[in-house]
C-alpha cells in the first residue's frame, strides 16, 4: 500500500528558532521545546537542527522522551524535563543527566533523597493549576528550595496566545511575586509568550509551535509538508455518492481521487466535507468521510490528475488544517502518526 510522505524543512525550523530567538534581548536564552517526539517530527532530528541553529536548552515532557534527546544532542545540551521526577524516574534522570523541573513538595522530597545533589528546577503555578507549586506551598518550602540552587524556577502561561487576555498579566504579577528576591534563573514563556514583550522573557524562554511552523508566530515559515499519493481516480454520474455513510452526492458528473491517508495518519476524521487537498496551487474539497486510511477528493477542477496531492503545503499551513477540523495546530502536528515516509530537507552543516 502506497503512504503519504513527511517531509521536515531543517532549515525552516532553524530559522524559526533565529527568528523567535531575535524577539528577545542577547541576555535572554531560547531554549526550545521537543516534547511528543519534537511535535510530531522527530525528536533527535529536530533537536540536533535546533542546537546547531544555536539552542542549548531543551525541554521534554518526561524523561522517556530525555533518551533519544540526550542520545542525539551528547552531554553538553542541557534537558529539562516539564513532568519533574516521578516514582521510577530515578535511574534514567541520573543516568541521561535530566534536570527534572519538580512541580509538587512530594517531587521534591523524592528528588533530595534519590539523588542528592543533582539539579533541578522548579515550577511554579502562577493561575494556570496545572502543574507547579501553588503560593502557599511555595511559602512553605521557599527557603529550603532555594539554598539547594534551583538551575531554574519557572511557571507557564495559559492564556498567552491572546495578547489581549488579562490573565498574561495576573500570572505575570503572581510570577513576580513568587521569585522576585531570588537570584535563580528564571522562565516563564513559551512561544506566546515570547511574543508578549519584554517583561514576559526573564532569563529564557521557551518556545515549541513556533519552532515547528505554528501559531501564535504567525510569521513562522512552515517546517512539515505532508503528500498524499493519488491510487485511484473515478468518474462519478450526477447522484452518486461517495464514501462511508453516503455523505455526499454528486451533483453532477465529478472526477474524484482517493488519496492514501487518513484518520489513522493524524488526518482528522473531522475534516470530512470540510478540508480541502492542494495540487499546484489548485486546492481540492474533501468529499464524503475521512476513513482511516485513505481520502476522498474531487478534483474536477484540475487539468491532469495528480501522482500526489498535498494536505500539509504553503498553501495550507498546519493551522489551516487545524481550523478545518475545529482544532489547533499543536493537534494536527501531534497526531501525524507512524505511517508516512519522512524526508528531511536543509539542515545539513
Ligand atoms: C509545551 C510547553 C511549552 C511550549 O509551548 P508552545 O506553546 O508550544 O510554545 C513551554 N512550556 C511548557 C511548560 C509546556 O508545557
Amino acid at each position: 500500500m502506497a503512504t503519504g510522505t513527511l517531509t521536515i524543512d531543517l532549515d525552516a525550523l532553524a530559522a524559526n528558532w533565529r527568528a523567535l530567538n531575535s524577539k528577545s534581548d542577547s541576555a535572554v536564552e531560547t531554549g526550545a521545546v521537543v516534547k511528543a517526539d519534537g511535535y510530531g517530527l522527530g525528536a533527535a532530528r529536530v533537536a540536533r537542527a535546533l542546537a546547531r541553529a544555536g539552542a542549548q536548552t531543551f525541554f521534554v515532557a518526561a524523561a522517556e522522551e530525555g533518551a533519544a534527546v540526550r542520545e542525539a544532542l551528547g552531554r553538553n545540551a542541557e534537558i529539562y524535563v516539564f513532568g519533574g521526577h516521578m516514582a521510577g524516574d530515578t535511574d534514567m534522570i541520573h543516568d541521561l543527566d535530566l534536570i527534572p523541573l519538580l512541580n509538587s513538595i512530594n517531587q521534591l522530597t523524592r528528588h533530595i533523597e534519590a539523588l542528592p545533589g543533582a539539579p533541578f528546577g522548579l515550577q511554579l503555578d502562577s493561575g494556570m493549576n496545572r502543574l507547579g507549586l501553588e503560593p502557599a506551598e511555595w511559602s512553605a518550602v521557599r527557603d529550603l528550595a532555594l539554598s539547594l540552587s534551583p538551575r531554574l524556577i519557572m511557571s507557564h502561561l495559559a492564556s498567552a496566545d491572546e495578547p489581549d487576555s488579562a490573565q498574561n498579566g495576573d500570572q505575570l504579577r503572581q510570577f513576580l511575586e513568587m521569585t522576585d528576591g531570588t537570584s535563580a534563573r528564571r522562565s516563564l514563556s513559551a512561544t506566546g509568550g515570547t511574543l508578549l514583550g519584554p517583561q514576559y522573557h526573564f532569563d529564557l524562554t521557551r518556545p515549541g509551535i513556533g519552532l515547528y511552523g505554528g501559531l501564535p508566530f504567525a510569521e513562522a515559515k512552515p517546517v512539515a509538508r505532508v503528500s498524499l499519493p493519488v491510487i485511484q481516480t473515478r468518474l462519478v454520474a450526477p447522484g452518486e455518492v461517495v464514501g462511508y455513510n453516503a455523505t455526499w452526492t454528486a451533483p453532477e458528473e465529478r472526477l474524484i481521487a482517493t488519496v492514501a491517508g487518513g484518520y489513522a495518519d493524524g488526518l482528522l476524521r473531522a475534516l470530512s466535507g470540510t478540508g480541502q487537498l492542494w495540487h499546484d496551487g489548485v486546492s481540492c474539497p474533501i468529499v464524503g468521510r475521512v476513513s482511516m486510511d485513505l481520502i476522498t477528493v474531487d478534483i474536477s477542477s484540475l487539468s491532469e490528475i495528480p501522482q500526489a496531492m498535498d494536505i500539509l503545503c504553503p498553501e495550507q499551513g498546519v493551522d489551516d488544517v487545524a481550523s478545518a477540523a475545529g482544532t489547533i495546530g499543536y493537534e494536527v502536528l501531534t497526531s501525524l502518526g507512524g505511517r508516512y515516509e519522512r524526508k528531511t530537507i536543509g539542515g545539513l552543516a
